[in-house]
């Protein structure tokens, strides 16, 4: 796989992560003697190492990386672009959704906002402050942030190594999100909008599009329409049978939905519906996962009118029931 992405001109940069999900995949593209960067890692000082080792290994000059392109503002791929950037002095691209969260999730007044959001899920007041503070991890792992110096746009091309994409926007994983396709080759950078052995997170967070699975599936759906035959994920191995992977996450969210229906008994609130879908024990920083998963099937229930849910406003949790 390595040769045929090298004669692209692309290559494929691992950056370890401190989860349970332990890599992002980042790539670098060759254009002459300047360089691009798509996807940075967490600003974490291993981060720093692996992109060192990268331009030891390719021996590239930090001032010949020229741009950074971000595919979506999650702190594994955006978190260590500003200290690239200050790095090689590259400019920074990411889509105008992807600016916004980037700039304004991490920040003390939305993470304050966090613990309204587990309580009104449910959340038993004990985890409330470990969720809060396993948010707060992320503060610095997001800064420096960069300067962006181009927005990424639908249907805007790249030339990126030795092809040249078209930016799609996939938002569903992130608002926001964008994957690059090459036509002649049938290339999909696809950041974390198509994966081969983990279905990407589409969660509610209590910010940006309250129904991000309903935006998801139909950017799957857009993507369908793509002859794809090579996959280069932001997680797992790079994989050529997308058009098998779309159907199975299609169904994957369509059998989700279904047991999520199955599970409400009478009321329920987000915690409760999401400790029947995920059984096995959590760590804090995949509850955050779970209860945002959850909250994305819940959300899309309800915008299909199959189920309804009470205090909305107020305090207490919301409670969901089937209608
Ligand atoms: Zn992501």
């Amino acid at each position: 796989m390595e040769s045929v992405l090298k004669k692209y001109g692309l290559y494929q940069v691992t950056v370890p992560l401190p989860f349970r999900l332990n890599h992002v995949h980042c790539y670098l593209a060759r254009e002459g003697e300047g360089w691009q960067i798509i996807d940075a890692g967490l600003n974490e000082s291993k981060t720093k190492e692996a992109w060192a080792k990268a331009f030891i290994d390719y021996q590239i000059k930090s001032a010949n990386v020229k741009n950074i392109v971000l595919t979506h503002y999650h702190p594994d791929h955006f978190g260590f672009a500003g200290s690239l950037q200050e790095w090689t002095g590259a400019t920074v691209q990411m889509s105008q959704s992807g600016q916004v969260h980037a700039f304004s999730v991490w920040t003390e007044d939305n993470l304050a906002k966090n613990r309204r959001l587990y309580r009104k899920a449910g959340f038993p007041e004990s985890m409330i402050d470990a969720l809060s503070a396993d948010d707060h991890s992320f503060y610095n792992r997001v800064r420096p942030f960069p300067s962006i110096n181009g927005e990424i746009a639908e249907g805007q091309w790249y030339r990126i190594g030795e092809l040249d994409f078209q930016a799609i926007h996939t938002p569903g994983h992130a608002d926001g999100h964008m994957c690059f396709y090459n036509h002649e080759e049938k290339v999909l950078i696809a950041g974390d909008h198509l994966l081969k052995k983990i279905t990407p997170n589409v969660s509610c967070h209590g910010y940006g599009d309250e129904n991000p699975l309903a935006a998801y599936l139909q950017s799957l759906k857009k993507i369908q329409g793509l002859q794809i035959k090579l996959v280069l994920p932001g997680h797992g191995p790079i994989f050529t049978d997308a058009a098998e992977r779309i159907n199975e996450l299609l169904q994957h969210h369509e059998e989700r939905l279904a047991f999520v229906l199955e599970s409400i008994k009478g009321e329920m609130t987000a915690w409760e519906v999401s400790n029947a879908l995920f059984t096995r024990v959590l760590s804090v920083h995949e509850q955050r996962f779970a209860i945002g998963e959850t909250l994305s099937h819940l959300n899309y229930l309800v915008a299909e009118g199959k189920i309804a849910r009470s205090n909305v406003d107020g305090e207490d949790p919301v409670l969901y029931r089937v209608l």
